[in-house]
């Protein structure tokens, strides 16, 4: 899954109705969200499983969710935070509090909120335990909270501090599954090699990935698209942020005389409002 091919998801359902898998690719969008974010190491590798598994998660729910998965520090306040959006977009957000530090062992915490388009949410919060990380997580999550049993792989390969792959794969018990089928799935993952053997090498793609969770099973792929690193700011949105001030506290904007500069927290790009666009902003109100 290396650098000549592009980030991809992929669905796909057992034709005997038994298994939803899901597999894909984030090798570039978890590069270009760990770049943004300036991290490396550990937290570079949790961010791109939290990042690699809140698309997975979206792509099961239905196709105009948006999903956002957090993990809270077992100690203190720092937080990572992925947003996977219907058109394939994901970014994330190192939350870090002022002398905090993210211990994501033991007694971490996995949120994930779906939201709908026009802003109904709905929250799910599981407890990390043991060594089962961000992929144990997330299948408590959607045992827990969604009632589906699943397996999930999710997984960062990482050459030192540098991130070299992403990618995961899920695989869901749908309500037609029987007991044979059960049998067959639970000793094929159980002698499924891990995810960071598949991610290493050049061959691999979601497609063959796909093929071999399913080898011997017959199955149709039911959707697929692309997954990039795309932040959702911009000007306009600002502008509209800035004018929900109160007016005085504008007013002391203005009078410091000093054009206003935002930082996107997400991408790291500065936005700067003049003087003069934060009167007009005043005026309007
Ligand atoms: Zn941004």
């Amino acid at each position: 899954m290396l650098n000549e091919r592009q980030d991809e998801v992929v669905r796909a359902i057992t034709d005997d109705g038994s298994f939803r898998v899901v597999a894909l690719r984030t090798t570039d969008t978890v590069k270009a969200i760990v770049a943004a974010q300036r991290v490396k190491g550990d937290e570079a590798r949790w961010l791109g499983e939290l990042v690699t598994g809140t698309i997975m998660v979206r792509e099961t729910m239905a196709p105009d969710l948006r999903v956002q998965g957090v993990l809270q520090s077992a100690v203190g306040r720092d937080a990572l935070i992925a947003d996977s959006h219907p058109d394939g977009g994901a970014r994330a957000l190192v939350q870090r509090t002022r002398g905090g530090t993210l211990v994501l062992g033991d007694g971490a915490v996995l949120q994930v909120t779906r939201t709908l388009p026009r802003g109904s949410a709905h929250k799910g919060v599981v407890r990390i335990t043991g060594s089962g990380g961000v992929s144990a997580s997330l299948m408590a999550y959607l045992q827990e909270s969604e009632q589906v049993a699943s397996a999930i792989a999710v997984c960062t390969v990482m050459d030192g501090d540098e991130v070299v792959a992403a990618g995961g794969y899920l695989v869901q018990l749908l309500p037609e599954l029987g007991e044979g089928q059960l049998a067959v799935m639970t000793a094929r993952l159980e002698d499924f090699p891990p995810m960071s053997t598949f991610l290493k090498d050049d061959a691999t793609t979601p497609q063959t990935l796909l093929a071999e969770l399913l080898y011997l099973m017959p199955y149709t792929v039911v959707g697929s698209g692309a997954v990039r690193y795309q932040c959702r700011c911009d000007s306009q949105r600002l502008r509209a942020t800035l004018s929900t001030l109160p007016p005085a506290e504008l007013e002391s904007l203005i009078a410091e005389g000093k054009d206003l500069e935002i930082e996107c927290d997400y991408c790291h790009v500065e936005y700067r409002f003049p003087v003069s666009e934060l009167k007009t902003l005043l005026a309007v109100d």
